[in-house]
């Protein structure tokens, strides 16, 4: 069957002309109805960005310049503002890492969640608000008829998010996209948002884009992994067969750089080095200045995405060397 998302060759370009900039390189991607795909990198790996193109969302300056993106049969990476206002929360819902820079400060949070009723499904005032606090229940939020009546800063991080996943779910979107949803909330609560978001796909039969830097927080939750770096695609699989055995030299430095969460403070060994600036991406593999198996032919030969493995890819030159020589699975975040 067609999967609910599908991004093909996806090229995104910061400025136009000459002196453009890709930031996106040729990535594609497919999200099955009812699963969880997580797209994992560093920052600046074009993750987020990918995903804010899904949206309608890309920051100004910043163009497709390539590929497209198809939801439900439909392609979407060129339509205008008006044409996605009606497909978000709808169809699809994005939620961020940082609840309070999207919440009104001044506004009560039941109120802000009523304000989705009203204008976008038009509840009268008193139907909205019953159905407000119906969704703080729904996303575990104790006390929910007087937490209704509470600002933003009167919540912890963790209720704040769960304010936004129930604003995000109020319009029963199919897809769910969620970027960085716990890295800005500490571990025992980052669990908690891991189960009611794995909670909710269930009840829901919603489909999940999960966005992190973090292989800990996805190795529970996602049916696929997409790696990326410096804009594109490295390495790609079911997350059971990646964790266990990488075929890439940056998934295993990831998977090193994956905080014990059974001891708190123990060293990481993390991947050494920067990711590129988009501007001056190293040529051949993008990754070889920072990757220990780096030889010759990385330097000058860009490797492709090639299936090494059923379902699998990988873009490395010695995928079958790395696959022969994996670390152990990170460890379960709870
Ligand atoms: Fe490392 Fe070469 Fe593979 Fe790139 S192609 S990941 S530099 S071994
Ligand atoms: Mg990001």
């Amino acid at each position: 069957p067609e999967p609910l998302l599908r991004v093909t060759d996806l090229r995104l370009s910061l400025g136009r002309g000459a002196g453009a900039v890709d930031l996106v390189r040729g990535v594609s991607l497919d999200v099955p109805a009812g699963t969880t795909v997580a797209v994992v990198g560093e920052s600046g790996s074009g993750k987020s960005l990918t995903a804010l193109a899904m949206m309608g969302l890309l920051p100004p300056g910043v163009t497709v310049g390539g590929g497209d993106i198809v939801l439900d049969g439909a392609p979407v990476a060129r339509l205008t503002e008006r044409q996605w206002q009606p497909l978000r929360g709808r169809e699809l819902s994005m939620i961020f890492q940082d609840p309070l820079s999207a919440l009104n400060p001044c506004i009560r949070v039941g109120d802000q969640i009523a304000e989705m009723f009203r204008r976008r499904a038009g509840a009268s005032r008193r139907e909205a608000r019953d159905r407000a606090v119906e969704s703080m229940v729904e996303v575990g939020i104790p006390d929910a008829a007087n937490r209704a009546r509470s600002y933003p800063h009167e919540f912890s991080g963790g209720m704040r998010q769960r304010v936004m996943i129930a604003m995000a779910l109020s319009l029963q979107p199919r897809l769910l996209i969620a970027d960085e949803p716990t890295t800005a909330l500490d571990v025992t609560v980052q669990a908690q948002i891991m189960r009611l978001l794995a909670e909710r796909k269930q009840a829901r039969g919603l489909t999940m884009i999960l966005i992190s830097h973090d292989l800990g927080v996805v190795s529970r939750s996602a049916d696929q992994v997409v790696v990326m770096y410096a804009g594109r695609v490295v390495e790609s699989g079911p997350s059971r067969d990646v964790l266990s055995r990488p075929a890439h030299p940056y998934t295993v430095g990831l998977m090193r750089s994956v905080p014990d969460r059974r001891r708190p403070g123990a060293t990481l060994e993390a991947i050494g080095g920067q990711p590129p600036d988009p501007r001056t991406v190293p040529a051949g593999c993008a990754f070889h200045p920072r990757c220990p198996m780096a030889r010759d032919r990385c330097r000058t030969e860009v490797p492709a995405l090639r299936p090494v493995a059923p379902a699998r890819a990988s873009a490395c030159h010695f995928a079958d060397e790395v696959v022969g020589d994996a670390p152990d699975r990170p460890s379960a975040d709870t």
